[in-house]
């Protein structure tokens, strides 16, 4: 389930949106607004105690703030597509390789709390949805070839189960595991706050937000 959900996330996300082409954004905002506080709120109810949890408060910081730096670095390359952006020229024909490379390096060190969290799964599932979702919106409607649009997504989709797997069966990364923990821990603080910020969009008052995001937290509470 660990490996397969995500995947499945993915690529039901891409058929959806291949299928049905949407075109109402509201929709795709508010589930983005859901899962940026549902996973801050899972990450902070879930893995914080365990970061913090052998006393090496100021080292598991540092690493915890490594992962947002980490995080802001790969937005260099991937333009925010992790939180739910897509910034690349639509007219380009190539491969995305920077977003690509950017996303997949997300998305493996997103895998590596799933291995011992099982409740991490639900929110990377619920935030790879919408995620999903507008890079699909994306690549169908760039000029990039179907054929590399499918590929695309199909990598992307495998990225996250191969972090878990990894942090799950190479001796060397289980010895760290607190630490990558911890990096993972800083990349959804990032991500989920700024999904969290951009979608009060000019801190507009929006009664639908407020409610996902309450909704969100609450659910993340009793998981
Ligand atoms: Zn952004
Ligand atoms: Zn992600």
């Amino acid at each position: 389930m660990n490996y397969l959900l995500p995947i499945l996330a993915v690529l039901l996300s891409f058929i959806f949106v291949y299928t049905t082409k949407p075109k109402k954004k509201e929709g795709i905002k508010l589930l983005l607004a859901f899962s940026g506080a549902f996973l801050l709120a899972l990450t902070i109810f879930e893995l914080f105690p365990e970061v913090y949890s052998n006393g090496r408060t100021k080292t598991m910081g540092a690493y915890v703030m490594l992962g947002i730096l980490l995080q802001i670095f790969l937005e260099f390359f991937s333009k925010g597509a992790e939180h739910g952006h897509v910034h690349v020229d639509k007219e380009k024909k190539e491969f995305p390789w920077l977003l690509f490379i950017s996303l997949s390096i997300h998305s493996i060190l997103e895998g590596v709390p799933i291995d011992h969290h099982h409740t991490m799964l639900y929110g990377i599932l619920i935030h790879k949805i919408p995620i999903a979702i507008i890079l699909s919106i994306f690549l169908i409607n760039s000029k990039i070839k179907p054929l590399n649009a499918f590929l695309f997504m199909g990598l992307f989709a495998i990225m996250t189960p191969i972090g878990t797997f990894l942090a799950g069966n190479v001796d060397f990364l289980a010895t760290i595991s607190s630490q990558l923990n911890a990096v993972a821990v800083g990349v959804f603080l990032h991500i989920s706050t700024v999904i969290l910020f951009e979608s009060s969009e000019g801190h507009k008052f929006n009664l639908g937000k407020l409610l996902v995001i309450i909704i969100g937290v609450i659910i993340a509470y009793f998981l």
